[in-house]
C-alpha cells in the first residue's frame, strides 16, 4: 500500500487515479502502482518520491549547510508569520505528508525542510524551495545535528530502508557528505533566498543578515561545546 501526498481539494483527481481512502494510514493511497502510468498522470504528483518509476535512489541522503551559513534559514531570515506562511504552504501541499516517504510523525505530522542547491564554483547556496518531511526523513538531511544528539544509528537505518541500501552504502554515502561538507566549510559563502520574494512575496527582514550572523555564531559556539567541551 501505497501512500499519497494528496492536497487538500485534489481529493477527487486522486481518487479518479484509483487512490481510495485509508481510514488506517489517515490519507489516501493505491495499492500499487500501475503497470503503466503515463508521465502526464497526476498520480505521478501524489507520489512520494521513493515510489514514483521516475526517480531513483537516494531518495534521501544528508544535505549538509556549509559551517559559514549555520542559521542562515528561513526561521531567522524571515518574519515569524511569513515562516509560518512558507512552511504552511509546505505542509499543505503535501497534504500534511512526507514528500519522500509518505510517512509522518507522530507528535509532529511533517516538518518544513529547506532546498539547497550549491553552486561550488560561486559558493552561493541558493534556495530552491520547501518541503515537507517527516522527523525520520528530515533527520536524515540534517545530519550534523543528528551527530550531535546520537541519532545516527537510527537515521542510518532509515536511509538503508528508504533507499533499499546495503548498511555500508548508507555508511559511505553520509561519511560523503561529511567530506563535502568540510570542504565546503572551508571556504566563504553567501546565501541567496530570492526564491521567497519570487514565490510569495515576502520580504526578508531588514536585521536579516545580523540576526543570521548571530544565531551562526551561537551555533558554532554550541557545535564546538559539543564535540571539544569548550566554547
Ligand atoms: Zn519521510
Amino acid at each position: 500500500m501505497i501512500p499519497l501526498c494528496v492536497p487538500k481539494g485534489q481529493e477527487s483527481v486522486a481518487l479518479r487515479c484509483g487512490a481510495t481512502w485509508s481510514s488506517a494510514e489517515g490519507c489516501h493511497v493505491v495499492e500499487a502502482l500501475p503497470l503503466i502510468m503515463e508521465p502526464t498522470s497526476p498520480l505521478l504528483g501524489f507520489l512520494p518520491y521513493r515510489f514514483r518509476p521516475d526517480r531513483a535512489p537516494p531518495y534521501v541522503r544528508p544535505w549538509m549547510v556549509p559551517q559559514p551559513l549555520w542559521g542562515w534559514n528561513l526561521r531567522a531570515l524571515l518574519a515569524k508569520a511569513d515562516w509560518d506562511t512558507v512552511r504552511r504552504w509546505a505542509y499543505r501541499r503535501a497534504g500534511y505528508r512526507c514528500r519522500i516517504c509518505g510517512q509522518r510523525g507522530s507528535d509532529y505530522p511533517v516538518e518544513a525542510d529547506e532546498g539547497w542547491a550549491y553552486d561550488d564554483a560561486r559558493c552561493v547556496q541558493t534556495l530552491k524551495g520547501v518541503v515537507a518531511l517527516c522527523p525520520r526523513c528530515h533527520e536524515v538531511r540534517h545530519w550534523g545535528r543528528t551527530m550531535a544528539t546520537g541519532r545516527e544509528g537510527p537515521a542510518l537505518e532509515w536511509m538503508v530502508f528508504i533507499n533499499g541500501w546495503s548498511t555500508e552504502d548508507a555508511q559511505n554515502c553520509a561519511q560523503a557528505a561529511l567530506q563535502e561538507w568540510s570542504l565546503r566549510s572551508a571556504r566563504s559563502w553567501t546565501c541567496d533566498i530570492s526564491w521567497v520574494e519570487q514565490t510569495f512575496g515576502l520580504p526578508i527582514l531588514p536585521d536579516a543578515r545580523e540576526r543570521a550572523a548571530a544565531r551562526q555564531k551561537n551555533l558554532v559556539g554550541l557545535a564546538r561545546q559539543t564535540y571539544y567541551g569548550k566554547p
